[in-house]
């Protein structure tokens, strides 16, 4: 270990004594009222900072501002808002009634923070990403390290500003840096780690967790199916998987990751996601290449891999049913359908995580889901469909994070539903009262009264150890 990073290790050893020296203090002092004024700060901060957000991810890949309005801002400020109506009654205490065994005692359910949370976000959203799950910590009284990702810079910087603005350093800190700051951070023997991004990486965050057996929730990806079947409503399902696909330019978790569709519907549905695209994008090559609302490709190394996953398909026989197109300089990959893919191919085998979009008929609805059975569970599975039995089917018959009938992406904004995987997906769950889980402990609490505790007690003899085989025959 050279100088240098000794150096920083000891900063951040000094930043988590500071954090964590206050567990208890905060405890006592970081109630209702003060996570309330902290999450209000925090909205207002955000709003100041709209003109920034939009810019800095203008700067890191160029993604359109109505999109950043949608998917970074009001996502945010949706789960403060939500937290603020609901969490006096996430933090008030359960009653547990006395079960017959306990006869005599009163007990509840006291929800803790846990303490001193990491919380390690990615890219693709860096700020919904980063003060998303900082809004549930907040809520549940925790003190928080943020380390954003270093891929998208710009955006990474002004999550900092934002929280140096908004909340006090002895509550929330920064880490802005790469994998080193990040392996740095995951020495430290933090309360909870919430990790936002590969199921690779995922695999290490709780490796390193297990050191000091410290709780993770894993938000992570992997390759999110949609199904069409021959009863869907054509036009709507191509113009609902477009978007789901091409908002972010496809880097998303949830984003429709390819598709099967109903051999009986293919050129219907082909032509109609061919036209949708034509309608959000521009009709032609020059004018998406020209379009304002489309993102561009977050890294060099992620257009080469975007771009190596295009031609592999092409050498191997598959066609495009449009786009293809791509400029190095500006990162830029067009929305690109693909047919004829073959599941030895990396587009059917790898996460995509850009805009590629396979597109695989099928005439078996029982070997569509047998083949998403055999692979890792996905985080989103979307169904377009109007007939109720084929739905049931779906729903009954798969296990995902979510599974999105007639929609994609728009499950992320249900603050009424949790947010996470299963498996390689994740574990755990984001979002409203799951998020407020995620960083609390639920303790119980248990007073006696007027327990009966004294017969339990040896000597075992006579009358007591008849009380005790009557009572374990009793409530056994
Ligand atoms: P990533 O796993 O490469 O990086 C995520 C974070 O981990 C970054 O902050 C990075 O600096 C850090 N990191 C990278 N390597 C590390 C290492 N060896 N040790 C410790 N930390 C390390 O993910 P990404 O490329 O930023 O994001 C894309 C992935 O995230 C995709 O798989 C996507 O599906 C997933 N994702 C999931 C969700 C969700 O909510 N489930 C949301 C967005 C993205």
């Amino acid at each position: 270990m050279n100088a240098e990073t000794q150096a920083h290790q000891a900063q951040l050893h000094k930043m988590f004594s500071r954090l964590s020296m206050g567990n208890a203090e905060r405890r006592a002092q970081f109630g209702y009222s003060e996570r309330r004024a902290a999450l209000i700060a925090l909205r207002k901060t955000l709003r100041e900072f709209e003109g920034q957000i939009i810019a800095a991810l203008a700067q890191d890949f160029g993604k359109p501002e109505t999109e950043v309005r949608l998917t970074e801002i009001m996502p945010v400020q949706a789960e403060i808002s939500h937290t603020l109506r609901h969490l006096k009654r996430w933090m008030r205490p359960r009653r547990a009634p006395a079960t017959l065994a306990t006869f005599g005692t009163r007990a509840r359910i006291l929800p803790q923070p846990k303490g001193v949370a990491l919380i390690i976000s990615p890219w693709n959203y860096p700020v919904t990403l980063a003060l998303g799950p900082l809004v549930s910590a907040l809520a549940a009284g925790c003190a928080a390290v943020i380390k954003p990702s270093e891929l998208a810079p710009a955006s990474a910087a002004v999550v900092s500003q934002i929280v140096a603005e908004a909340l006090p350093e002895d509550l929330v800190s920064v880490c802005e840096g790469g994998v080193e700051v990040s392996e740095a951070l995951l020495e430290l023997p933090f309360d909870h780690i919430f990790f936002t991004g590969s199921p690779r990486v995922g695999k290490i965050v709780m490796g390193q967790a297990a050191k000091h057996l410290t709780s993770v929730t894993l938000e992570l990806g992997g390759k999110s199916p949609v199904i069409v079947g021959a009863g869907a409503d054509l036009k709507r399902a191509a113009r609902i998987i477009a978007w789901g696909k091409f908002a972010n330019a496809g880097q998303t978790c949830i984003a429709p990751d390819h598709v099967f569709v109903a051999k009986s519907v293919e050129a219907r549905f082909l032509a109609e996601l061919k036209s949708a695209i034509a309608k959000m994008y521009g009709r032609d090559e020059a004018a998406q290449a020209a379009s304002r609302d489309f993102a561009r490709i977050i890294s060099p190394g992620h257009f080469d891999r975007l771009s190596g996953m295009i031609a592999q398909a092409e050498t191997g026989g598959a066609r495009k049913l449009t786009g293809g197109e791509s400029d190095v300089d500006s990162r830029y990959i067009a929305p690109t359908v693909l047919m004829g893919t073959d599941a030895q191919m990396d587009v059917e085998r790898d996460e995509i995580f850009g805009p590629i979009l396979p597109v695989i008929p099928f005439d078996d609805l029982e070997a569509v889901l047998a083949r998403i059975e055999a692979g890792p569970r996905p985080l989103a599975l979307y169904v377009f469909e109007r007939d109720r039995a084929a739905i049931d089917k779906v729903t009954q018959s798969s296990i995902s994070g979510a599974l999105g009938v007639n929609l994609t992406l728009v499950h992320f904004l249900h603050l009424n539903l949790p947010f996470g995987g299963i498996g390689n997906s994740g574990l755990g769950a984001a979002h409203g009262i799951w998020g407020f889980k995620a960083f609390s402990y639920e303790k119980s609490v248990m007073e006696n009264r007027f327990a009966p505790i004294a017969p339990l007690m040896p000597p075992y003899r006579g009358a007591r150890k008849k009380l005790v085989r009557v009572m374990a025959r009793v409530l056994g």
